[in-house]
């Protein structure tokens, strides 16, 4: 019988009290793949996986949540929304195996923050330089629709993330409104203050959070979703995609290639 909810991965509280135990991005990214906490997204991820579908029959699919990827060392850190059931839940790897993913790592690679402009499956080789992704919600949902008790449960994982990632991180991309809204209480937890009224997403927006230890700032940045629906009605090209993700770069610290 487990002993604590630390170590029960179906226990509401798992979440909480695992990734407070860990002390590094390596144990954190191994832990959370064997999170069970919220029921519907374990039945879905675990669903599609079984059914799969045609494209991909031949794919033994990851099935588990998808721990954040890049160097823990990163000053920049790139955040989404959750796994798409026929991409990283399939894949292994954040953005990879859809077409968002497609466009990010492609706008990473023409940056120079990628060694590769593509991302096929965990263990490829792909490398980031300087750069984090990761997703407050570590499970693929129906709809790409996680509830907002999902959200919060899920949360402690990204806190204990962007606690790690604290001595370097500069700067922080919202990939869309979710993520805008997710990160906000995970910052706060993490150590940074949050201004109120709370600043409001939009491409583009920048919100300064200043440390609550005297440390460094961290600078928020708003950018919409590279899901299709943004980017197959022009509302988000590639263009915009690779401003505002040189900008963020060069706020962090990092030297991003020359347009
Ligand atoms: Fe655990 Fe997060 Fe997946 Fe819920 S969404 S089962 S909290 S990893």
């Amino acid at each position: 019988m487990p002993q604590s909810a630390a170590d029960d991965p179906g226990h509401p509280r798992h979440p909480a009290e695992a990734a407070a135990r860990t002390t590094s991005l390596t144990a954190l990214d191994r832990v959370v793949t064997g999170c069970r906490a919220c029921p519907r997204l374990v039945q879905w991820r675990e669903e599609t996986a079984r059914t799969k579908r045609r494209a991909y029959l031949d794919w033994d699919y990851w099935a588990r949540p998808i721990p954040g990827f890049g160097p823990p060392d990163a000053p920049l850190v790139l955040v989404g929304l959750a796994p798409a059931a026929h991409g990283a839940n399939r894949t292994g790897r954040i953005f990879t195996g859809d077409p968002s993913g497609d466009l990010l790592y492609a706008a990473l690679y023409d940056l120079g923050l990628a060694n590769r402009p593509e991302s096929v499956r965990y263990g490829d080789g792909l490398h980031l330089h300087g750069v984090r992704i990761t997703d407050p919600v570590r499970c693929a949902p129906p709809d790409n629709k996680p509830s907002t008790a999902e959200r919060d449960t899920c949360r402690p994982w990204i806190t204990r993330e962007l606690q790690l990632l604290r001595p370097t991180v500069r700067t922080v991309v919202a990939l869309g409104g979710f993520a805008w809204q997710a990160l906000l209480p995970a910052l706060a937890q993490a150590g940074w203050q949050v201004p109120r009224p709370r600043p409001a997403f939009g491409h583009g927006a920048l919100a300064v959070l200043p440390a609550t230890d005297g440390g460094p700032a961290l600078q928020l940045y708003g950018c919409y979703h590279v899901s299709p629906r943004n980017t197959n009605t022009g509302r988000l090209t590639t263009p915009m995609l690779r401003a505002l993700l040189r900008t963020a770069a060069r706020s962090a610290g990092l030297e991003p290639a020359p347009e």
